[in-house]
């Protein structure tokens, strides 16, 4: 009932009662002190009793007294007597009144009356009164009269002495009573005093421990929630207002617990971006791109089925690049890029449920069943790379949050293999001849220039396209362009994976070939040249090509087996073009002759381009492999 109320109605209520008892107190007190004052009325009125009753026998020692005296003189009887009657009338008068008011007196006082009557008074007075009365007529008193007197004298002073002495005791009694009312009324007093001040701390004791016990409750639960217990909770009971600070407290400390989560799970995916562009950052390649992925899935969403697609470099067809290990992959059959609803509308899309009208064609009739997905796209710089596809049970809702951090993965990884692709392509766009693509002069000088460190044995080949000027000059540059993919097609099929193709320029080839032997390279070099031959028919202008061919013991650098080979190709070129020679050593010896000559050291050669036939020194410079010179000689 208590905890019911409401914190103001307590003490409103408390506050009645203190009234309340407080009037009762007064109330009391009041009484009390009207007790008091009549018993010590009432005990005062006996005493004046007591005084009027000693009065009495004043009254009576005066008539006693008047008469003796009267009797006992010479005086003038007549006068005398007359004096004597008056004297006597106002005695008897007096005493009449005495008791008059002694009577009045004691029924003010609510006591007996008796003890107050003097049975014989009236006798007396009337045989005083005679006695004065014979006194004043001046005839002679007899001493039977005044013995009669006498007699009643005696007896109405004893019965006045008694009367005294019960009126006294009556008077001491009224002060008895008086006295006793009056500590009677004291403990009343302090009772009622002391049982307000039981009651009034009683209560005040109960509101104190209803409203601190719960004050405290709530200091000891926003402790804990302060200490880092964010269950802390405030147990809330009846509709108080301390019942409304708890359920007020309550929801503080849920908000506070969900803004912590938040914070916390904020932190979390600060922490996963952090990681996964760290991971990302030291993926050289576009597989180590994968492999990063299918650790982040995994991290990510443990045991969700999710699966990486990306598209090839035609960027028609999507492929399955990377899926989460711990599951299942999803089976999603899209195979272009814009046949993608997430792709075609680039952001990230949630299918809640695979039956739904609004639901991707694609999920529908999946081996897993019905299900729900969450498809991001995956793109670099605006182009669309491919998808990042996550599924679940049929009806899941995908929390923003978690959608959010399939989106940090797919943007990652997306801007993570562009800027591998775009870099591959850079490298291999640095690295390869853009009218054929086989491997620049750059590039094949330093693959040369690993075999030769790593002292890999190869055959060399220098190709040159015979009369390839007038070729040029007679069916126009295309036509000379269209020779030469053809060409750089012929030899990229009759090598190996391993054989390295390179245009050197203009219509000038190399091949080198990796653990071959000069003989194994003619054989190959008379299959390319009859197939050359036979091609030259097509579309082509009919071309031919001379090839000069030397082993890789005949120098020490690329350019010494380069001369070695150019020898070689200028005896081929000689003896009628289109055919094979190998390098002899008379090549060798004439390769000797023109080796570059140093010039300023170690860092620049000079030597004849024989291939050119032109006699016309070129300048050619070396470098080291790192050398930034490389780029700006070559
Ligand atoms: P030889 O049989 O002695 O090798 O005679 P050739 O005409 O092939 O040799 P020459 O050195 O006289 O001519 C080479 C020609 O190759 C000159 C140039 O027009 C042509 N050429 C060089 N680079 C290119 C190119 O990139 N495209 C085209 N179409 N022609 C090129
Ligand atoms: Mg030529
Ligand atoms: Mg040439």
């Amino acid at each position: 009932m208590l905890v019911r109320l409401s914190v103001r109605r307590k003490l409103v209520g408390i506050a009645w009662i203190g009234v309340a008892i407080t009037c009762a107190v007064g109330a009391i007190a009041v009484r009390a002190l009207g007790e008091v004052q009549a018993a010590n009325r009432r005990a005062a009125v006996a005493v004046d009793v007591a005084v009027l009753a000693a009065h009495e026998r004043e009254v009576l020692q005066d008539v006693r007294a008047t008469l003796y005296g009267a009797l006992g003189s010479t005086f003038v009887p007549s006068r005398d007597g007359v004096q004597l009657r008056r004297t006597m009338a106002a005695a008897v008068a007096d005493l009449r009144e005495t008791q008059r008011v002694l009577a009045a007196d004691l029924r003010g006082l609510g006591m007996s009356e008796s003890g107050v009557e003097l049975p014989g008074s009236d006798a007396f007075m009337q045989h005083a009164t005679l006695l004065a009365d014979d006194r004043a007529r001046g005839r002679p008193v007899r001493r039977s009269d005044v013995a009669a007197f006498e007699t009643m004298a005696g007896a109405i002073a004893a019965q006045i002495l008694s009367n005294q002495a019960l009126l006294q005791q009556r008077a001491d009694t009224a002060r008895a009573q008086a006295r006793r009312v009056e500590r009677q009324a004291r403990f009343d007093l302090l009772t009622a005093v002391a049982a307000a001040v039981v009651a009034l701390v009683g209560l005040g004791t109960l509101l104190a421990r209803s409203i601190l016990h719960r004050l405290q409750e709530m200091r000891a639960t926003a402790e804990r929630l302060t200490g880092g217990d964010l269950e802390a909770r405030i147990a809330v009971s009846g509709s108080d207002e301390l019942a409304a600070l708890g359920g007020a407290f309550n929801e503080t400390a849920e908000s506070i617990g969900r803004l912590l989560a938040r914070v916390e799970a904020d932190a979390e995916k600060d922490g996963f971006a952090r990681e996964l562009a760290d991971a990302l950052e030291m993926a050289d390649s576009e597989a180590d791109v994968h492999e990063v992925v299918q650790h982040a899935m995994a991290k990510l969403a443990p045991g969700r089925p999710m699966e990486l697609l990306l598209s090839d470099s035609s960027r028609a067809h999507l492929q399955r690049a990377a899926a989460n290990v711990g599951a299942p992959a999803p089976s999603c059959p899209v195979e272009q890029p814009y046949s993608c609803v997430a792709v075609r509308r680039a952001q990230p899309v949630v299918f809640p449920s695979s039956e739904a009208l609004s639901a991707c064609p694609k999920l529908r009739g999946r081996p897993e069943g019905d299900l729900s997905a969450c498809c991001i796209p995956v793109s670099f710089m605006g182009r669309s790379l491919g998808v990042l596809h996550a599924t679940a049970t049929n009806g899941t809702e995908w929390s923003q949050e978690e959608v959010d951090r399939l989106g940090a993965l797919a943007s990652q990884a997306g801007t993570r293999i562009g800027t591998v692709r775009s870099f591959e392509r850079t490298q291999l766009q640095a690295a390869t001849d853009g009218l054929t693509g086989l491997l620049n002069r750059r590039s094949i000088e330093t693959r040369v220039r690993r075999l030769v460190t790593s002292r890999t044995p190869f055959a060399f080949i220098l190709a040159d396209l015979d009369h390839f000027k007038a070729l040029n000059d007679t069916y126009g540059h295309e036509a000379g362009d269209r020779a030469l993919k053809m060409f750089a097609a012929l030899l990229r099929k009759h090598v190996r994976e391993d054989d390295l193709t390179a245009r050197l320029g203009g219509e000038e080839f190399v091949v080198v070939l990796p653990n071959a032997t000069v003989d194994g390279a003619v054989q190959l070099l008379e299959r390319l040249r009859a197939e050359v031959g036979a091609a030259s028919a097509g579309d082509a202008p009919a071309f031919t090509a001379s090839f000069g061919v030397s082993a890789s013991s005949a120098g020490e650098s690329f350019d010494e087996i380069l001369c070695v080979a150019d020898a070689a190709l200028y005896r081929a070129k000689d003896e009628g073009r289109d055919r094979v020679v190998i390098a002899g050593p008379d090549e060798e010896a004439e390769a000797r002759l023109r080796r570059p000559q140093r010039v300023g050291g170690d860092v620049a050669d000079r030597h004849l381009d024989a291939a050119a036939g032109n006699g016309v020194p070129a300048l050619h410079a070396v470098a080291a492999d790192d050398d930034p010179m490389q780029d700006i000689l070559l």
